[in-house]
């Protein structure tokens, strides 16, 4: 049986973090370490948000 032998793991170059998807470590290395994030740019001011969530929140906060 060879289970999970010859996984490739996926290291976070920035720490200790491992996936065997390296989707999912792009996803780690935009959420842990802001790289490779596609920021919303808010069309009021100069803040960016990683996710429209956040964005829409900001607008809400200071833009409405
Ligand atoms: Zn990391
Ligand atoms: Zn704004």
């Amino acid at each position: 049986m060879k289970h999970n032998f010859g996984v490739k793991w996926n290291q976070c170059p920035h720490c200790d973090y491992k996936a065997k998807l390296n989707s999912a470590l792009t996803q780690h290395k935009a959420n842990a370490h802001n790289i490779g994030v596609k920021w919303k740019q808010c069309p009021h001011c100069e803040h960016k948000a990683k996710q429209t969530s956040t964005l829409n929140s900001h607008i809400k906060c200071h833009h409405t």
